[in-house]
């Protein structure tokens, strides 16, 4: 199977925090004395920030919910996830074919993987939410911290516990890549894409969304698709923008006269 570059579609926005937000920073990174649980910064402007990778693993696993498809991989601790076995199998399904899919048969020396399409950079405070956070008087940079006091179910002990989040009214800036790989296929990812990024807006990202944690909304600030041909000359091909993806068969108009089609 042959995978060429038709070109790439941008889609940037902000994403604002409707209620506080709380993605995690893993234990190693805690420091002694500190919160119980911490949020996720970049090491050096100690900004809090969102992972390209939580955000793409909150995407991917929506849409394998809304699209059926059957959890067949173990990852641990009884979770199991959706993961095509192959790249045949992986560029027919919906999911893989835009969130990638590391297979690997029985028997097989290298495994099959399918690169992909998407790439979900991380997402950084907007400069204007920098500067309204500094202004906060929690003790904490950029962010607030909450009590929150879990009951045992069994034992009814109580296990109070400070959690660290990211205010309500912050601003993050997001940046989405699609590589436009098979024109045929390009319409249907970018709508399970919005799909996506719709019932985000309707579930959590990060921690404790049950308690609340976690609504966010998607602004879009444009969706811009760039043909190869342009990168590589100029004055072949076009740039095509638009506001919004509901009007991304507008972008996908340039690649459909493109000459680099082979591999579909
Ligand atoms: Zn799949």
């Amino acid at each position: 199977m042959e995978r060429s570059l038709s070109g790439k579609i941008i889609v940037k926005g902000k994403i604002e925090c409707l209620t506080g937000l709380h993605v995690g920073a893993t234990k190693e990174n805690m420091e002694i004395g500190a919160i119980d649980a911490p949020v996720v910064r970049d090491p050096v402007t100690r900004e809090p920030y969102i992972p390209g990778s939580s955000l793409k693993g909150k995407f991917r696993s929506l849409l394998e919910k809304a699209l059926a498809k059957q959890p067949n991989r173990n990852i641990g601790s009884d979770v199991k996830v959706h993961v095509c076995s192959n790249k045949e199998s992986a560029n027919n399904c919906e999911v893989c074919r835009v969130f990638g899919s590391t297979g690997k048969k029985e028997g097989e020396k290298e495994g099959s993987n399918f690169p992909a399409r998407l790439i979900v950079r991380d997402s950084y405070l907007t400069s204007e939410s920098v500067e309204k956070l500094s202004e906060i008087d929690t003790g904490l940079q950029y962010t607030e911290w909450k009590f929150e006091n879990a009951i045992d179910r069994v034992t009814s002990a109580a296990n109070p516990r400070q959690l660290e989040r990211v205010p309500k009214g912050a601003e993050f800036s997001f940046e989405l890549v699609y590589n436009v790989e098979d024109t045929s296929k390009a319409e249907e990812d970018l709508k399970n894409l919005k799909l996506a990024i719709d019932l985000l807006a309707m579930d959590s990202l990060g921690g404790h969304g049950s308690r609340g944690y976690g609504k966010v909304k998607f602004h879009y600030d444009c969706i811009k698709g760039i043909p190869v041909e342009y990168l590589k000359d100029e004055t072949k091909g076009q740039i095509r923008e638009v506001k919004s993806l509901d009007e991304i068969k507008e972008v996908l108009e340039i690649f459909k006269n493109g000459t680099s089609a082979k591999g579909q």
